[in-house]
């Protein structure tokens, strides 16, 4: 099916169900006004010149216009380029002019930045692009002004691209991955049947729209089980995430596991009522077994679900089931979704390697993205010959078909010539009462090649955890190599948009001491 035929079937099957709510400004469309909007939009679209295989930009925070143009883009088969909120000039002029955008979608203004200015400023040097349309603008009443009743688009196939989505630049620059309709169409379906969507669901999602856990896990698996998209906020916000589910009384919450942290410290966490929460997704970076457990416990979300994906392959592969135990969900991130295969193989040789033993995850099937946007080199070193998506994640299968996630290729420790795993460092490390949140991480060393250091987040600033206290914790109960040689009291992490940490950006802040 195309995006566009898959929401159509919705509207037809659950008119009067509730499709979208804005919390903050108190809108909110059935699927039947959400379908004539998209419509409406997707009509303006042609009416200014956009057809099928034209690329259309979105640099926006989250709003309920970035849903309307992500289907009305994919009901005429124009491509989405998904850009990146937290984008200044010289990056969103690399991406406009990369992609080809000819008509670019923004916000106004949110907190510091102001796309409207920056937008100005490049769109002069980007010579594909004719027009650009702010949300909450005239312009967008402009273009909605333009459509016309009964258009006929062009033929699409569900193997047409339809959208490019950009890596999350956690470990260097950004990667336009180019999806089709049934790459991301087909995930959205599977990660909602596997948490058991329906129209009775209503889906709380505070991750950014311009990513695909926002726009795949969120969107597209609400519309196609008639399940309701609510937005809490623009951008991530502990609080309005919290007030929007008690509000809304959502059942299902998404969250990377910072965001989860972030709640769940909340000083007033205790006074949300989230009786209503029943499931929800973790997923884009490893779960400490603690946050779990609280999850789990004090929101309510017994049917939580671990996810494993990346963009390039829709992007989840790996999913926990609902029925699944704590310790599944937390050592694990799941099996392999419907369609899918995935394997773990020896990185220097390809060779598949035994369950239980460490290597290359790789996945295939329907998933895998057409390539990179205009960069077949990078295509080819990520997609082999036989359709396998190489991942650059660690993985071990277990017996039971369950995956562990044991880390990056790239931040793996090397120290004196033992394989040190960040995450096992970070998970040992959590249960620390001193300790909010950590992350581990490899700098040089002279004699070692690299040595462990741990970045840390104190539960208490005015009291910090010291080195020594670190280390006569760990003493006895971690091996000597993996044992932090040295400590970094930090406020916060640097962060990707989607939420994840850069890991990259430690190891080069303090990569001498
Ligand atoms: P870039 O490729 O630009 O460096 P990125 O890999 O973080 O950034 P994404 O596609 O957003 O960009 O994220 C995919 C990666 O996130 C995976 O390769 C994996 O390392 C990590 N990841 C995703 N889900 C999980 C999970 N449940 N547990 C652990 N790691 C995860
Ligand atoms: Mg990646």
């Amino acid at each position: 099916d195309t995006i566009g035929a898959n929401l159509d079937r919705a509207v037809a099957a659950w008119p009067d169900r509730e499709a979208l709510v804005d919390v903050p400004s108190g809108r909110r469309w059935t699927y039947a006004e959400f379908g004539a909007t998209v419509e409406e939009l997707a009509q303006a679209l042609a009416a200014s010149g956009v057809t099928k295989g034209d690329r259309v930009g979105i640099w926006a925070v989250n709003c309920p216009e970035w849903v309307l143009v992500q289907y009305a883009t994919a009901r005429i088969g124009a491509i989405m380029v998904n850009i990146n909120p937290a984008y200044r000039t010289h990056e969103v002029e690399y991406v406009l002019q990369q992609s080809g955008v000819s008509l670019l979608f923004a916000s106004l203004a949110h907190k510091t930045s102001d796309y409207r200015a920056m937008a100005e400023e490049v769109r002069h040097r980007c010579p594909t692009l004719r027009e650009v349309v702010y949300f909450g603008d005239p312009s967008w009443e402009a273009l909605l002004g333009r459509a016309v009743p009964d258009t006929r688009y062009a033929e699409l196939s569900c193997d047409d691209p339809i959208n490019i989505q950009y890596t999350s630049g956690t470990t260097g620059f950004p990667k336009g991955a180019t999806l089709s309709h049934h790459n991301i169409l087909n995930n959205g379906y599977f990660v909602g049947e596997l948490i058991a969507y329906s129209e009775q669901d209503r889906i709380c999602i505070p991750v950014p729209f311009y990513h695909c856990f926002g726009m795949v896990m969120g969107n597209l698996a609400a519309t196609s089980h008639g399940a309701c998209m609510v937005i809490p906020a623009p951008s991530f916000d502990p609080a309005a995430t919290l007030d929007a589910v008690q509000r809304e009384r959502c059942t299902s919450l998404y969250g990377v596991p910072t965001m989860f942290i972030a709640e769940l410290n909340l000083p007033d966490f205790a006074s949300y009522d989230l009786s209503t929460l029943r499931t929800g997704i973790m997923a884009g970076s490893p779960c400490p077994v603690e946050v779990m457990k609280r999850v789990v416990a004090e929101m309510h979300m017994e049917q939580v679900s671990i996810c494993y994906g990346m963009t390039e392959t829709s992007p989840v592969s790996l999913q926990t089931r609902i029925e699944d135990d704590l310790e599944h969900r937390t050592a694990t991130v799941g099996r392999v979704l419907p369609h899918l295969e995935v394997k773990v193989v020896d990185p220097a040789t390809g060779v598949t390697r035994p369950r239980g033993t460490a290597g290359e995850l790789c996945t295939r099937g329907y998933s895998v993205m057409l390539g990179y946007w205009n960069e077949p080199g990078k295509t080819a070193e990520a997609i082999d010959a036989g359709r396998w998506m190489h991942t650059g994640d660690l993985a071990v299968m277990r017996e039971d078909g369950y995956v562990e996630i044991v880390g990056r290729i790239k931040d793996m420790i090397i120290r004196g010539g033992e394989n040190v795993y960040p995450r096992e460092i970070e998970e040992f490390l959590h249960a620390h009462p001193k300790i909010r949140d950590v992350q581990v991480v490899g700098v040089p060393h002279e004699r070692y090649g690299e040595e462990v250091l741990a970045c840390v987040i104190p539960r208490d600033p005015a009291d910090p955890l010291t080195l020594e206290e670190l280390r006569a914790y760990c003493e006895g109960r971690l091996a000597h190599y993996k044992i932090p040689s040295r400590l970094q009291i930090l406020d916060a992490f640097p962060m990707t948009v989607s939420g994840k940490v850069r890991k990259v950006e430690l190891r080069e802040q303090y990569a001498a001491d």
